[in-house]
């Protein structure tokens, strides 16, 4: 049994439609579903991905207004960087210029020793990086065909989320010796040590970096901050079997959740990341045509008699000149 790598990541919006603006218009996503939160039906769920939201390219977002006067306050227990994958460095050079052009906020590219990347932030200060994964790691998504980005120019899904937390090995016991991670790199940075771990295939698209700063304060969740990370596996036996070993390391973990789309355990590492197990499928087109994915608002059967009392409290969702409509 060995997980798939990343499956999805789920980060916190304050403003719908700019969200929908940037993942969509500017980052070339596809909306493959626009839902609410099952616990919150006030709250958009809004999910972006490849041409139908393949597992591992996959970003979501709970869209909570309320959290407009609260920025994320980065620290320990987050996840405080996540790594999309593009083809090669060519690539890397459209999306500067792309940048540019639309005002991006970027740091040019940089060299790391295994990759050639490009940090940037979305309107809220969402903590994202482009990577060139060269082919590499696990197989990537295919980009939407009507994305505003030329397909070999596109995001490909997750390459690697970093981790930051106060004490290293609490949650490399976690990946480790639970999730059956493989530690393949280590590096110090004045007070900073960095492990790498990757799962499966290895490489982009299962990599999980974990950063370890003492002193760090404690993270807030706030705007532009990220609720949690998912990890992919194929089916509800091993689901259930990934739950039963979780249980019995001594971590407090959520019974099965079906989210339609695919179905959910959750438990917190000891560092304080929210860390989820998520199966393959069923997938986004279970509920509507995937030709027409993100369209309407998307509601669980045990939601849907109620979709006029949801769809009256949410705000319409209107891009100008976008991709994506409400
Ligand atoms: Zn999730």
């Amino acid at each position: 049994m060995e997980l798939g790598g990343l499956h999805h990541m789920t980060a916190v919006t304050t403003n719908a439609a700019e969200n929908v603006a940037f993942y969509t218009d500017v980052l070339g996503l596809r909306l493959v579903k626009k839902t609410v939160n099952q616990d919150d039906v006030s709250a958009y769920h809004l999910f972006y991905g490849d041409e139908v939201g393949n597992p591992g390219t996959e970003i979501t977002f709970f869209d909570w207004p309320h959290l407009r006067v609260a920025p994320n306050h980065p620290g320990a227990g987050e996840v405080s960087t996540t790594e999309l994958r593009i083809p090669d460095r060519a690539a890397l050079d459209w999306w500067t210029a792309r940048f540019q052009d639309l005002g991006v906020d970027n740091s040019g590219i940089e060299e790391g020793k295994d990759r050639t990347y490009l940090d940037f932030t979305d309107p809220e200060g969402q903590r994202l990086r482009l990577s060139a994964d060269e082919g590499e790691g696990a197989q990537g998504g295919v980009p939407w065909e009507e994305s505003p980005v030329p397909r070999e120019m596109g995001i490909r899904g997750l390459g690697a989320v970093d981790l930051t937390v106060r004490e290293l090995e609490p949650t490399a016991w976690v990946l480790n010796e639970v999730l059956g991670f493989r530690k393949v790199g280590e590096r110090t940075n004045g007070e900073s040590q960095r492990v790498t771990f990757e799962v499966g295939a290895g490489g982009p698209g299962t990599t999980v970096r974990v950063v370890e700063k003492p002193d760090a304060p404690w993270t807030h969740l706030g705007r532009g901050g990220v609720h949690h990370i998912a990890f992919r596996t194929p089916d509800d036996e091993e689901h259930a079997a990934w739950r039963e070993r979780i249980r019995r390391s001594g971590l407090g973990v959520t019974p099965q959740i079906d989210r339609y789309y695919f179905r959910s355990i959750y438990f917190r590492e000891p560092g304080g990341v929210l860390f989820e197990i998520a199966t393959d499928g069923p997938g986004f087109a279970t509920d509507e045509d995937a030709a027409h994915l993100g369209e309407r608002l998307s509601l669980p059967p045990f939601l849907e008699e109620r979709r006029e009392e949801i769809e009256a409290g949410l705000d319409p969702i209107t891009v100008e000149g976008g991709t994506a409509r409400s």
